[in-house]
Order: structure tokens, then C-alpha cells, then sequence
């Protein structure tokens, strides 16, 4: 099996169930690095895009809503992991989508609930397949976020306004 990368996302659910450190700890294996790790609040755009795939499904705007962080809080940590069988592997530990079907011993069969509402509030995305992961981890994460820039990347020139400390403004 090769090495590949996989893109974890611990929902707006699993960090109000203060569930980070219990997913980061089932992830850890000596097979696994992460590349690259942030929270992130998701803006409509970012959360529409990563869901594309989905868009025609009556339970889109209430998913959009809830990946936001509606329903917990307007968070999400973003994490990329590398090694080798990773996108299966996470997967399996992330657990079937729906959490009634998931092995309770996994994530979403452990911690997901399905709402009144039907959303799955499943606590922990994990990319569906090496392509998917691509696009996902470049959608998430910018090369210079990474410790290693794992897909090719090319150096562009920008000139753009960026926030500093203020007490940094006479050094
Ligand atoms: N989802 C839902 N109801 C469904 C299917 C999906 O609420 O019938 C939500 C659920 O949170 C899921 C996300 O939409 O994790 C993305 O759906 P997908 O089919 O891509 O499943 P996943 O890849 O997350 O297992
Ligand atoms: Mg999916």
C-alpha cells in the first residue's frame, strides 16, 4: 500500500463534546504523521465547496449549518495526516456515515447521534478516497500550512495587507 494523505476534520459537535484529544489519540499510530493541524471557523463558501457533492440532498442546508457550527460552535480543527493505507485506515476508525449503522467502537459509532431534524451529527469527517483527499487537503490547507508541501506547488508574488501584533508594529 502506498503512502498517502487523508484529510480529518473534527466537526463543530466533537469540539463542543471536547472530543479532540480522544479522536487525536485513536488516530495516533507509529504509521501515521500529521502534516498539518489548525482550527478553523468555516465561512458558507468553504462549507458549500467541501460538500459540493452533496448539494442536491434535502438535508444540505441544515449539513451546511451544522459544518459551520450552528448547532455547537463556529469551530472546526482541520487536521492532514500522512502514511501509508491512511484514507482506509481513518475511515474505518471514523466509522460508518450514518451513527446508528457505525461499529460502536467507532468515532461515529461511539460519540454520532442522528438529530430531529435527521442530520447525522457524526463528529468526525474523514476523506472518502485518494482523490477526494486531494482536493480536500488543497480546499483546507495552503501549501505553506503543511510541513511538507506533498502536491506540487509554484512560488507567486503577491502583495497583500496581513494582521500583526500590534506590539510588534515598532520592531
Ligand atoms: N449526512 C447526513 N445525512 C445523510 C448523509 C450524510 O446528515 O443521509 C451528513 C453527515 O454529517 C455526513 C455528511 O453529511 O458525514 C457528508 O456525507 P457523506 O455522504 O459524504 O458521508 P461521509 O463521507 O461523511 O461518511
Ligand atoms: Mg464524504
Amino acid at each position: 500500500m502506498a503512502v498517502e494523505q487523508t484529510l480529518v476534520l473534527v466537526k463543530p459537535d466533537g469540539l463542543v463534546k471536547s472530543l479532540t484529544g480522544d479522536i487525536i489519540l485513536k488516530l495516533s499510530s507509529p504509521k501515521r504523521k500529521i502534516m498539518g493541524a489548525k482550527i478553523v471557523t468555516v465561512t458558507k463558501e468553504l462549507a458549500e465547496e467541501h460538500y459540493k457533492h452533496l448539494k442536491d440532498k434535502p438535508f444540505f442546508d441544515e449539513l451546511i449549518r451544522y459544518i459551520m457550527g450552528e448547532f455547537h460552535t463556529p469551530r472546526i480543527m482541520a487536521l492532514v495526516y500522512e502514511g501509508k493505507d491512511a484514507v482506509k485506515e481513518i475511515r474505518d476508525i471514523a466509522g460508518s456515515t450514518n451513527p446508528e449503522e457505525a461499529h460502536p467502537e467507532s468515532m461515529r459509532g461511539k460519540y454520532g447521534r442522528i438529530t430531529t431534524g435527521g442530520v447525522f451529527e457524526n463528529v468526525i469527517h474523514a476523506s472518502e478516497n485518494k482523490k477526494e483527499a486531494e482536493r480536500e487537503v488543497k480546499l483546507w490547507f495552503k501549501p505553506t500550512e503543511l510541513v511538507s508541501t506533498i502536491y506540487p506547488v509554484v512560488e507567486r508574488e503577491v502583495k497583500k495587507k496581513e494582521y500583526i501584533w500590534k506590539s510588534d508594529l515598532k520592531k
